[in-house]
């Protein structure tokens, strides 16, 4: 627990407020909302669930609450997908640009999607889905990088009412194969290659690899790099090919509120991942709202959410929330530095962007690079930073501030996670306060508060939501309810939402989260579980156990390091650290690759046999051990002192 955090810093000198400029121009500007919000918040969801979206019929009941149960707009009927653009291209609004799309490649053309392009690719891939036999309430898997094809495919799912669940496209198959068999997905969409760092990655081969054995019936293949691919007869179709060949409309099912709209896998704490339930129109009513507000969507803004679709940031601020307020979204295909550290600037130059949303690890990274190379842009169409992801220290929020945003544009620091669907704890930016690490405060019309142990009040402890939940708030984990009552409600008994996150009041009412207080590491901005790290390890024939904890690292954020016990008569080799590091690479991903491997005799555990990993943090980054007196083998705690160089 972070409870030694200071509750707020007096020396803070960093305070920022809105320009008069930017408070005239903001959706919302008056801290009133707070209050007014706060009066009825059933009926402030209420009221911006009808103002903000178009319902084919009205709900019946607002809000059921049936502990730990949430079902918003009960009985109403809605569909995302002409939310998202059928309604604009009603109201003559579809010349506007949707989506710019930059390739990796400087010399390929950028491409550009109005929402008249989009309404009709979704319409033609959503009857070419169903041509592929997908019906409302099957599952479709997408394995796609961040190209212009993921939009019709998304939103062509979201029409038919056939839940997605993307999946991250640097997942190796494995990871794939996991998820598609989870969600029991009919039909995966994936694409031939794309581009990364100058190279072309072949994700149709890893597609082919990962569902092999599952339930997947169909594979639709975006044509993006050109690169050979083996097509499999009578299982794989062309994405443009069976898009060309159906019709133009396609008639959007009319959704129950509650029905599903996607299924997003974390990566979970006990290795197997966890599978989040976000239904239709709870989840499309704080998307809206929040992309509006938090990012203060006008007609001319060019919006940057840098995160990848396979994350919850770029489900709800790369795709839905801007769509649904007729915004323009920018995305780009590679990596943020090729083919030189200042590919981002130029894009923000060049498609004069003017709203930029990014995690803390990238700007960690840029700020490394140097800050010539932003220098060499203009940035002066920026007006609104924004970050997520982790929290973000204060060298690096004041880097973002001045280097990147001139000083001039305020940073809206947001908390949220896949669970909540929309941003939670943020300011406002015709509001502000805006101060180095300091979150802000809840979205209007929802509470978070900070508890102690027991669950009271306190100024520095677990962070937690209190009921009436947000409408983008999970509606479960899929196949695992006793897991979603054990993770997020049994600690407190059911009367708040224990998110596992740590935070400490700070200045004006805001929030400063301090970070997980569970087992989970953020490599690179990657979310990854230590025990799906584990996992792979353990596998190898010539272990026994093994411990993944992370240690922090300056650019990454965190990075893993394995604990491992080898079997008897087995010694430690170059050769088998290699191989561990290889299979972890192979199985899960680059990212999960640990830093160092610790080949120990043993492992530190609780008198229940359970691994303390945070003795294992500790020794890493030589923090106090703390008492050991509970465990099982505490002489095994003087042996990895020496073993990892403990200083502490
Ligand atoms: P899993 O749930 O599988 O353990 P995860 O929690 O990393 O994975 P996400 O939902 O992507 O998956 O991340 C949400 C978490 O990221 C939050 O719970 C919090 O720990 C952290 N986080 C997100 N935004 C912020 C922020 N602005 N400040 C501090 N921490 C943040
Ligand atoms: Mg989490």
């Amino acid at each position: 627990m972070p409870l030694s955090w200071v509750v707020e810093d007096p020396k803070e000198k960093n305070i920022y407020w809105p320009s008069e400029e930017m408070k005239k121009r903001a959706w919302v500007n008056d801290p009133k909302i707070y209050e007014e919000a706060s009066k009825d918040r059933v009926a402030f969801w209420e009221k911006l669930a009808s103002e903000g979206l178009e319902w084919f019929r009205r709900w019946d009941k607002t809000y059921e609450w049936n502990p730990p149960y949430v079902r918003w707009f009960v009985g109403g009927k809605i569909n995302a997908s002409y939310n998202a653009v059928d309604r604009h291209v009603r109201q003559g609004k579809g010349n506007k640009r949707a989506v710019i799309w930059i390739p990796e490649p400087p010399n390929e053309p950028v491409r550009v999607l109005t929402y008249n392009d989009l309404f009709l690719q979704v319409n033609k891939f959503a009857n070419a889905l169903r041509k592929l036999g997908v019906k409302k309430g099957d599952r479709v898997g997408i394995y796609l990088p961040m190209i212009p094809e993921l939009y019709p495919t998304i939103l062509a799912c979201a029409r038919l009412g056939a839940p997605h669940t993307v999946v991250f496209s640097a997942f190796a198959p494995q990871a794939l194969r996991v998820r598609l068999e989870d969600a029991e997905a009919k039909v995966l969409v994936t694409c031939d290659g794309y581009y990364r760092r100058g190279k072309c990655v072949n994700l149709k081969s890893n597609a082919d690899e990962a569902v092999k054995g599952t339930c997947v019936e169909k594979v639709v293949v975006v044509r993006r790099a050109g690169n050979e691919v083996k097509m499999q007869e009578g299982r794989d179709v062309w994405w443009h090919e069976v898009t060309e060949e159906a019709g133009g409309w396609c008639q959007p099912e009319e959704m129950d509120s509650e029905d599903l709209l996607f299924l997003l896998y974390t990566s979970g704490t006990t290795g197997k991942p966890k599978g989040v339930m976000h239904t239709t129109g709870g989840y499309l009513t704080q998307a809206y709202w929040t992309a509006k507000w938090v990012f203060d969507l006008h007609d001319d803004d060019v919006f940057w959410c840098t995160s990848d679709i396979g994350w919850v940031t770029g489900h709800t601020y790369a795709c839905y929330g801007p769509l649904l307020n007729n915004s323009t979204l920018l995305i780009y295909e590679g990596a943020p530095d090729y083919p030189a550290p200042d590919r981002w600037w130029e894009i923000i130059e060049k498609q004069r962007v003017t709203i930029f949303y990014t995690a803390p690890t990238a700007i960690r990274m840029f700020v490394r690079f140097g800050e010539e190379w932003v220098k060499k842009h203009d940035l002066s169409s920026l007006r609104l930073l924004g970050t997520v992801g982790e929290p973000i220290d204060r060298e690096t929020w004041l880097w973002y501030f001045k280097v990147v945003g001139g000083g001039r544009c305020p940073i809206t620091d947001t908390w949220w996670q896949t669970e909540t669907g929309g941003t939670l704890i943020m300011s406002l930016p015709g509001i502000g306060p805006f101060i180095p690490t300091v979150a802000g405060r809840p979205f209007p019309g929802t509470e978070l508060t900070i508890v102690d142990e027991d669950g009271n009040p306190t100024d520095s402890g677990y962070l937690v939501q209190v009921p009436p939940l947000a409408p983008g708030m999970l509606r479960g984990l899929y196949k695992a309810d006793e897991k979603y009552r054990e993770t997020y409600w049994a600690k407190f008994d059911y009367r708040y939402y224990f998110p596992s996150d740590g935070a400490v009041r700070a200045l004006y009412g805001c929030i400063r989260v301090t970070g997980r207080v569970d087992d989970v590491m953020k490599v690179s901005g990657h979310r990854l579980s230590t025990a799906e790290v584990e996992d792979v390890i353990n596998a190898h024939e010539a272990v026994t156990e093994s411990a993944v904890v992370s240690k922090p690292h300056e650019v990454k954020g965190e990075t893993p390091v394995a604990y491992v016990v080898l079997r008897k008569g087995v010694s430690p080799s170059p050769e088998l650290e290699k191989e561990l590091k290889s299979l972890v690479r192979e199985k899960i991903g680059p990212t999960a690759t640990p830093e160092r491997i610790l080949f120990v005799p043993d492992l530190p555990k609780t008198r229940s046999g359970k691994i303390m990993r945070r003795i294992l943090k500790s020794l890493l980054i030589n923090a106090p051990i703390g008492d050991t007196s509970t465990l099982f083998n505490p002489e095994v705690v003087e042996i990895l002192k020496e073993r990892v160089g403990y200083s502490g």
